[in-house]
């Protein structure tokens, strides 16, 4: 390999130091940085299924798996196919391509739900393309303040929705890795317009509502909570979100960057499952799985709520990479190939390796519980599944770094914070598990001791 710069790095600690002497903290997000848990990132070289390679050779059963994206595995055959294919007609051209349109009626069709009895409801009926999860929610945002004339906005504290600014307040995520309450460089007049609340709090909700019901633009919500842990909702609570906003004439915001087309097959958390019915979001942000892997997410909702937007309407959003021609095609191959045996290995695989690092853990006596969104899950160092971002943090935290570097040490790359949901892919097979579950009993002993 000839390297611009002319130096190359033969360990992870070479390329540390030079990452570091070059970019802040040696990452270009702060969520790859090892704070919380110590040592050096290890710089990764490639990945195939369920595995990725360090620049050392060293192989590990990957379990970050992008944030996301990796729903079929690394570089899926189909997805790299569909990548070469559509380099091969140039990079992009700022201006609009078939393959944007194939994507959002893609996207559309698979939240399209026939019901028992014949009658279909389509999920979203528009939908606009970004580059980031960060973009779809800053701009699901400004659409909800548009269409309402209001200024507030409601999240959820521990919920993480991008880095906008409105929505740093108490978020999850690298926020709750670092332990800070949000990020300088906000004006307090902007993070005056977004009001936190407890999640999974009735009480507080009805409160907020009823004292700044006028003035509310929009509740934004993971539609499963992903970014300190996994905290799913109280069954009921996304349809009680869609029902008191929209008593107030505000709208709800459901963030699906995470779990959408990962959590359950239809791409909607509990939309059967546990709400009972379906509930009404008016907009909701897509990220991760929809790109393939490569820099995509979209907003969508009504067409009468999106049709607000630039060209059509006063609320403006751009991007000169949105929509990008390789992009779309490898997020059109990810969901082509994301059908049902996808999701049952996807839940087959989560539940083997969640399974077995609990018994691990408990073999070693080590206080823990495992919560569930669908197929997403996470460990918590305390005895029950917490319901917000305080019970998230009230947890024996210190043992993670412990257990982090036990698995890491056995060949398992975990996310390198106790606040961050693990990615299974549908190319975890039993190899790769049970690679895992080698790694889980010195893992747990290393826990119980730490
Ligand atoms: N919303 C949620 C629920 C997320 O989990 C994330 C990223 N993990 C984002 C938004 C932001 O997406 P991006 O990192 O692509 O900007």
């Amino acid at each position: 390999t000839r390297f611009v710069s002319g130096r190359t790095s033969a360990t992870n600690a070479e390329a540390f130091e030079r990452a570091l002497a070059v970019s802040p903290g040696g990452v270009n997000s702060p969520v790859r940085a090892f704070g919380s848990v110590g040592g050096t990132p290890r710089f990764l070289a490639s990945g195939r299924g369920p595995y990725v390679t360090d620049i050392e050779g060293t192989q590990y059963v990957d379990l970050v798996g992008q944030w996301g994206p990796a729903l079929l595995g690394h570089a899926h055959p189909d997805v790299i196919a569909a990548a070469h294919a559509a380099v091969d007609h140039g990079l992009g051209f700022g201006a609009v391509s078939t393959g944007e349109v194939d994507l959002a009626e893609l996207v559309l069709d698979r939240l399209t739900l026939t019901a028992p009895d014949g009658t279909e409801r389509r999920g979203i009926e528009k939908l606009r393309l970004t580059s980031t999860g960060t973009e779809a929610t800053m701009t699901a945002i400004r659409l909800a303040r548009g269409a309402t004339g209001r200024p507030l906005l409601v999240k959820f504290a521990g919920h993480y929705h991008g880095h906008s600014d409105s929505l740093l307040s108490e978020a999850g995520s690298g926020i709750a890795t670092l332990g800070i309450p949000g990020s300088a460089g906000i004006t307090p007049e902007t993070a005056a317009q977004t009001i936190v609340i407890p999640y999974n709090d009735e009480a507080a909700l009805a409160e907020v509502f009823a004292r700044h019901g006028d003035r509310i633009a929009a509740v934004i919500t993971e539609a499963a909570a992903a970014n300190m842990g996994v905290v799913p909702p109280k069954p009921g609570f996304n349809r009680l979100l869609a029902d008191t906003a929209h008593a107030h004439g505000a709208l709800l915001i459901s963030d699906e960057v995470m779990t959408g087309f990962r959590a359950t097959a239809a791409g909607w958390w509990g939309l059967e499952e546990r709400e009972g019915a379906p509930y009404d979001a008016d907009l909701t942000t897509f990220g991760k799985i929809i790109g393939g892997g490569l820099p995509l997410a979209g907003l969508g909702g009504r067409a009468e709520v999106l049709d607000l937007l630039a060209p059509l309407g006063p609320v403006y959003q751009a991007g000169t990479l949105s929509g990008n021609p390789v992009a779309v095609a490898t997020g059109a191959a990810m969901l082509a190939g994301a059908g049902p045996a996808v999701y049952e290995r996807l839940m087959i695989a989560a539940r083997k390796i969640a399974d077995g690092l609990s018994a691990a853990l408990a073999a070693e006596g080590v206080v823990h519980t495992v919560a569930w969104a669908g197929s997403q899950f996470s460990i918590f160092f305390r005895e029950t599944a917490p319901q917000n971002y305080a019970e998230a943090q009230d947890q024996e935290s210190w043992r993670y770094p412990a257990f982090f570097h036990g698995m890491l040490d056995h060949g398992v790359s975990l996310p390198p914070s106790v606040y961050e949901a693990w990615f299974v892919s549908a190319a975890h097979d039993d190899a790769a598990i049970a690679r895992v579950l080698d790694a889980a009993r010195p893992a747990a002993r290393a826990a119980a001791s730490a």
